[in-house]
């Protein structure tokens, strides 16, 4: 007996939706029928928003943070103080880290750590340019704001001996971050302590 199935274009629409960060077979099903029968352009607006952001989206040229001119809004800010560098992973670490309001300094993403089972080479990661920004912007402090796992340590350990021959100091933010998730997971409670109680490498 043939199974019956939703026709091809739902089927390669749910196959799409899918791919999706989060999104299993159930919710894509769902957003799928919801897209088919919708009886406004909402779902056209979806695909006007996704072509927009793409397009519009790029890494910021010094620090990694999304921006859409050359420098992110945190780059451009003069008001921000210009001798402090925080390092972190990824840019999405960026924002839970301003809303603890206890940097006011620039940010470095380094575009990930350093991960031999991942394959991840330091020359994969965004080094090059941080020890060139340590060389040019004169920075007091460059504080570290990498997860606490294995990986990151050794990546910020990495770091310390890079930079160490700069003069520059080196600090680094308290423990308390959860292992393994990164900053993203961490709360503003948190990560305002871990900030505030850095200290000096
Ligand atoms: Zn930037």
């Amino acid at each position: 007996m043939r199974k019956t199935e939703y026709p091809e274009p739902i089927r390669q629409l749910i196959a799409q939706l899918r791919q999706m960060p989060g999104v299993g077979p159930r919710s894509a099903e769902r957003i799928a029928l919801w897209i088919i029968r919708s009886r406004n352009d909402h779902p056209e607006q979806i695909t006007n928003a996704i072509t927009a952001a793409r397009q519009a989206v790029r890494p910021c040229a010094r620090c990694g943070f999304f921006a859409t001119e050359e420098l992110c809004d945190i780059c451009a800010d003069a008001t921000r103080a210009a001798d402090q560098l925080c390092v972190v992973e990824q840019a999405t670490d960026i924002l839970p880290l301003e809303k603890t309001s206890a940097f006011r300094g620039h940010y470095h993403s380094l575009g990930g750590r350093i991960s031999p089972l991942d394959h991840v080479a330091p020359e994969d990661l965004r080094i090059k340019e941080l020890i060139a920004r340590v060389e040019a912007e004169k920075f007091s402090e460059v504080i570290f704001a990498l997860a606490a796992d294995v990986e990151g340590e050794a990546t910020t350990n990495y770091l310390v001996e890079l930079l160490k021959p700069t003069g520059v100091t080196l600090s680094r933010i308290a423990h308390g971050l959860p292992a393994g998730g990164g900053l993203e997971s961490a709360d503003e409670l948190t990560l305002y302590q871990a900030l505030s109680g850095r200290r000096q490498l």
